[in-house]
């Protein structure tokens, strides 16, 4: 549909600019001002079509880049395994829970149930 509307609006500037020429080429100052509005609306015509095409160039590239960020994020989050204090055993998503802000560990192995803290990181 886009292409069609910028396909469109490209034909009419084209045909105003021709127009316009002639206007122009004609002479006399009525016709050289004719020509000349005609030209310029067509430009403008030309620029909101080349924008448009612009913006909706962009979009879907801005979309995918927001995807593309997600993607890491769990993709780290998946990494960083974390294990049970008392047993070790590699605990997974759903044996977190966040309670009062803080997040609870409840181990599915052994069943020990306690705070978990983050590590400083310096
Ligand atoms: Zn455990």
């Amino acid at each position: 549909m886009s292409k069609i509307v910028s396909a469109v609006l490209l034909f009419v500037a084209i045909v105003m600019i021709l127009l316009g020429a002639l206007f122009v080429i004609a002479g006399g100052t009525d016709n050289m001002i004719t020509g000349g509005v005609m030209i310029l609306v067509a430009i403008i015509l030309i620029f909101v079509s080349y924008r448009m095409e612009k913006i909706k160039a962009a979009q879907p590239k801005l979309i995918n880049q927001t995807f593309n960020v997600k993607m890491e994020g769990s993709g780290q989050l998946t990494q960083k395994q974390l294990q049970c204090k008392s047993c070790g055993a590699p605990l997974s998503d759903k044996d977190l829970k966040v309670i009062s802000g803080g997040i609870m560990v409840s181990c599915p192995y052994c069943g020990t149930k306690y705070a978990l803290e983050e590590a400083p990181k310096w």
